[in-house]
């Protein structure tokens, strides 16, 4: 019985540390459930948010991570434009590949039709006269605008190339029935919470035929005035009465028609990480409380993170460090440390930690920048880092971020470096 007894408490007290194959099998696991089709992106269409929050509720709940006052999770509600509907672009009768081809630029109303092109050439983008005229004889057809690479341009025709695009696709003079605007770079998607005035798209120029004349527009665009969305939380209670604050945007675009955003590096990676150390502090007990947060509507420009902010589950004051997570799947070069120049004691502690045990290749230094969730609470003077993965796949906002080609190089030596990190905190 005594020695039966002894063995317990000497278990109970014992570290459990996942294996390597452990930690990079839940990984994945959690960034291949976030970013399949079922979720839908993770956006504003077929429930996707909501979809993938109750993921991560189920998951706080499964590793026994308590609810903050009573709740894991926090409402709040957004404007935002969204594409329910299958979407069809159609030149010359020859279909394109939403997500591929094409973006719908995200504020763009509906539009539904087959029109005359009206194409405008990158060597009359800057001959104004010329383009005003082509504007006012664009009644009722589809300007398309050619790219101008930006190493051509000067500031002044920058400025200008910046401007003639918001006319286009935003200004209601317009009467052309759609703007679309070539370009040679990748197409990049983002979130919009207003609907603009005219129909626009981004097309890849190496898709659009200079001498085609007609092109079909089905596009069906829904505003939602006040979209219900959420941020979910967890807390794991220390002795000491100060908070560490883990975070990671759980959201991303959602559909563009047909097209799905899995958004894997961005930012399923990112919650594979929270989740990860949610169940490491679940089994070993830290010293200080732990708050895990995955926000919602970061995309949309950090409105989770605020909402966070303005309604504290916690004393926000009580926060010894925060720790930000967005992108988090490759590190073949290294990760970088957004703050690290700010709270340069902890920065350099990282960097010693990750030689002496030698994990990622890189540890970077970065000032601070207001790219991500962590901005809200820097800005209340929180201390802590954000922190991304370097290297790998350059997909980024589009329909490549996918689970399949997200490499999670590596991952659990940034899983290793965070726990010893955290530790010297
Ligand atoms: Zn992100």
């Amino acid at each position: 019985m005594t020695v039966r007894i002894s063995l317990l408490l000497l278990l109970g007290t014992l570290l459990w540390i996942p294996s390597e194959a452990q930690v990079i099998d839940y990984a994945r696991y959690v960034v291949n459930t976030l970013a399949s089709d079922s979720l839908f992106g993770r956006g504003y269409v077929e429930d996707g948010d909501k979809k993938a929050a109750e993921f991560i509720e189920q998951e706080f709940r499964r590793f026994e991570v308590q609810p903050l006052n009573q709740s894991y999770t926090q409402s709040f509600e957004i404007p935002v434009n969204t594409f329910p509907d299958s979407i069809t672009v159609k030149i010359d009768h020859q279909a394109l590949t939403a997500g591929k081809d094409f973006h719908v630029l995200p504020g763009s109303p509906s539009i539904s039709g087959t029109y005359e092109i009206l194409f405008i050439p990158r060597d009359k983008i800057f001959d104004l006269n010329l383009l005003r005229s082509k504007i006012d004889q664009s009644d009722g057809k589809v300007i398309v605008l050619d790219d101008y690479p930006d190493s051509l341009m000067d500031n002044t025709q920058r400025n200008l190339w910046v401007q003639i695009q918001q006319l286009l696709t935003k200004h209601p003079s317009i009467k052309a029935a759609a703007t679309i605007l070539l370009t040679n770079e990748k197409l990049t998607w983002y979130g919009s919470q207003i609907e603009d005035a005219n129909p626009s798209l981004r097309m890849l120029k190496d898709v659009f035929n200079p001498s085609a004349k007609t092109i079909e527009l089905n596009i069906k665009n829904e505003f939602i005035n006040a979209y219900p969305t959420q941020n979910v939380y967890g807390f794991i209670e220390g002795d000491i009465d100060s908070t560490i604050l883990f975070m990671a945007h759980y959201d991303h675009f959602g559909m563009m028609g047909q097209a799905i955003f899995p958004g894997a590096n961005d930012n399923a990676s990112g919650v594979a990480m929270l989740l990860s150390l949610a169940q490491y502090y679940s089994e070993n007990k830290p010293p200080y409380n732990m708050v895990f947060v995955a926000f919602g509507a970061e995309e949309l420009g950090l409105i989770g993170a605020k909402h966070f902010a303005d309604n504290p589950p916690f004393e926000l004051s009580k926060t010894k460090f925060m720790l930000n997570f967005d992108i988090s799947g490759t590190g073949d070069e290294g990760i970088r440390v957004v703050n690290g120049s700010v709270y340069r004691n902890q920065f350099d502690q990282m960097v010693a930690l990750n030689e002496e045990h030698d994990l990622l290749p890189q540890v970077r230094i970065r000032g601070s920048a207001c790219n991500s969730d962590h901005c809200i609470f820097d800005r209340m003077g929180i201390p802590g880092f954000y922190i991304y993965t370097l290297g790998g796949i350059p997909a980024y906002h589009d329909v490549y971020d996918r689970p399949e080609t997200l490499p999670l190089t590596e991952f659990e030596d940034y899983f290793k470096l965070l726990r010893l990190f955290v530790d010297e905190l």
